[in-house]
Parts: structure tokens; sequence; C-alpha cells
């Protein structure tokens, strides 16, 4: 993918069709190879009321793909960078550890791999993507909550949901440009 095929890959989120079943999350560490105690994605549960006046709310939430990530602008080493699709990646032979990126990314979306000693984070499953497929929580979800596409496909599923429903991206005020795009 480059710019001249004028891709630019993000994510529509429906939170409210997410039942909290964390398929998204293993999925997402099968494919990716995560291990135990880390994560790439993960669900923002908030839990409010008392018995029996109870609601819960569950947010599915990764590495927003940033259009002007901060995390890339702070990285000494080059490791952590943009592909022209817009899809955020740290290269992990280039990366020192000094996890300057996971301080200035405002989503957490980043972790560090004491193992490694690297810097890991959700790569919107970038391998599948250039085998033409969606990213593994995409597949998995069984409520469909993610809808992954091109924002620049005006035909498009994403350009459909985009133009008719009303949407967020969080902490804007941030200037990192986020690229999930969550329904209202
Ligand atoms: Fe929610 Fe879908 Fe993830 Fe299940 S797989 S937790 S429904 S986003
Ligand atoms: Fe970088 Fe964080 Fe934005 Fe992802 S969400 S691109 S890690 S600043």
């Amino acid at each position: 993918m480059s710019e001249k095929s004028g891709k630019r890959y993000a994510l529509v989120i429906d939170s409210r069709k997410c039942i909290n079943c964390k398929a998204c999350v293993v999925a997402c560490k099968a494919e990716n190879g995560v291990p135990v105690g880390k994560f790439r994605d993960w669900i923002n549960e908030d839990r409010r009321g008392t018995y029996p006046h109870l609601m819960a709310t569950f947010d599915p939430e990764q590495c927003h793909h940033c259009e002007n990530p901060s995390c890339v602008r702070v990285c000494p080493t080059g490791a952590s960078w943009q592909r022209e699709d817009g899809i955020v990646l740290v290269n992990a032979p280039d990366c020192i550890g000094c996890r300057y990126c996971m301080i200035a990314c405002p989503y957490n979306a980043r972790t560090f791999r004491e193992d490694l000693g690297v810097v890991d984070k959700c790569t919107l499953c970038a391998h599948r993507v250039d085998r033409g497929q969606v990213p593994a929580c995409v597949e998995t979800c069984p409520s469909k909550v993610r809808v992954f596409g091109d924002l620049n496909d005006a035909e498009g599923e994403m350009a459909r949901l985009l133009n008719t429903r009303r949407y967020l991206v969080k902490k804007p005020e941030t200037g990192n440009g986020p690229q999930l795009y969550y329904l209202l």
C-alpha cells in the first residue's frame, strides 16, 4: 500500500454493540503472538449504579493510528514510523527501549516487552491487510463492532457510516488526529 494507491486505513467502532466477550483481545493475541499480561487491544469497562439499577458500557480500544502521531515524532531512532496508508508501526530492530513513545501516546496504546527490550503495539494487522484481509479483531468480533476500511473509498461501508451517523474521536485536542471513529 502506498500514497500512490491513495489508501488511508482506519476503524469505525460501534461500542454499543460490544458485549465484552473479549474475542477481539484473544484474536489479537493469537494472531500476533502477544504474550500473557500484554495487550495490543483492550475493552474499557464502565459500570454504574447499584443493584438492581445497574448499567455497563464497553468500549473497545487500541492504537488510534493517528494522522499526526506523537509517538513517531518523539522516537529518537526512527523505529516508530508511519506507512503511507496511515498504519503506525514499530520496527523492533531499531527500538532501543527508551519508551519516549509510550509517554507521548495520549491513548496509552503502547506496551513494553521486557522479554525483547522493545515497545510493542497494534499493527492494525498490517500483514493481513497486505494480503487483502481485515485485522483479526475485526474478523473475530461476533457483534461486528469494528468496521475496517479505507477512508478514501467513497463507496465503502466506512464512508457510508461516517456520512450517515454521528461519531466522535477521542482526545482530538491533542492534535494527533486519531483515526478510530466511535459511532454515537
Ligand atoms: Fe466487544 Fe467484539 Fe471485542 Fe467481543 S469481540 S469484546 S463484542 S469488540
Ligand atoms: Fe502513536 Fe498512540 Fe497515536 Fe497509536 S494512538 S499512533 S501509539 S500516538
